[in-house]
């Protein structure tokens, strides 16, 4: 393995160029027993040696289609972030001959705890929503991750304060589900809100179109809201 510091850096800057919103690495063990292993068991991503390195899109909230997912399993947000993640792959391996693979996006798929990974890059907090706030853009961000064949480095640290105890909590006020009360977030009841979501697809010319899941406590969040 390479131990390239340099090479990670020019990395994180390319998919800054291509168009990510915020990106980070972390150390794939740190994955192995991160939160959401211990709460629900093994990530589909089995490989806990090498770097992940993490992208984020954010959303505009004044483009919600970017957020819609579409027949067939995925978003038009996660298809420029899965576009930005194989570039960067075949840079690495075409430039400095390191193996490197865009990882699926849904746990079941082979993916990996995504959340989790952005908060262990140095890319945000968990605020009481239970969503990745970011400095710069809060939770209104999309994350999609890469594997790399390489000696982990260091990941920077977050440099922002968690925001919720300074704010009313609107997320939670607002939840339909009351999914978030008093803090604590209950998976079941948000679950019961996107199966409904699901059964409810954005009409498109009378046939069913993509499905516009609830983002009620994303955009209700005043962290990093962008005006
Ligand atoms: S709305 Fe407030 S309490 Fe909820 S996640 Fe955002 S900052 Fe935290
Ligand atoms: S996504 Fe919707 S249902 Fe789920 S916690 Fe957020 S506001 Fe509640």
């Amino acid at each position: 393995m390479i131990r390239n510091a340099q090479i990670l850096d020019d990395l994180l800057n390319k998919a800054h160029d291509r168009g990510a919103s915020v990106a980070g690495y972390l150390p794939a063990a740190a994955l192995r027993d991160c939160p959401s292993a211990r709460a629900a068991g093994p990530q589909g991503f089995s490989t806990f040696s090498g770097t992940i390195v993490v992208l984020g899109l954010y959303h505009d909230p004044a483009k919600p289609e970017m957020d819609w997912w579409e027949p067939g399993g995925s978003t038009p947000g996660d298809r420029m972030l899965r576009g930005i993640s194989r570039e960067l792959a075949a840079w690495l391996r075409e430039t400095h001959g390191i193996e490197a693979k865009d990882i699926p996006y849904q746990v079941y798929d082979g993916g990996i705890y995504l959340k989790d990974a952005a908060v262990l890059a140095g890319l945000g907090c968990i605020g009481r929503n239970n969503l990745v706030i970011t400095p710069g853009f809060g939770p209104r961000v999309r994350f999609r991750a890469l594997w790399i064949d390489m000696e982990p480095e260091p990941p920077a640290p977050c440099p922002m304060a968690p925001p919720c105890e300074a704010c009313n909590h609107p997320c939670e006020t607002q939840c339909p589900m009351h999914a978030l009360h008093e803090g604590r977030y209950s998976r079941a009841r948000c679950m019961a809100r996107m199966e409904a979501d699901k059964a409810a697809p954005v009409e498109k010319s009378g046939t069913k179109g993509p499905i516009d899941h609830c983002r009620v406590c994303e955009l209700a969040c005043p962290a990093h809201r962008i005006p």
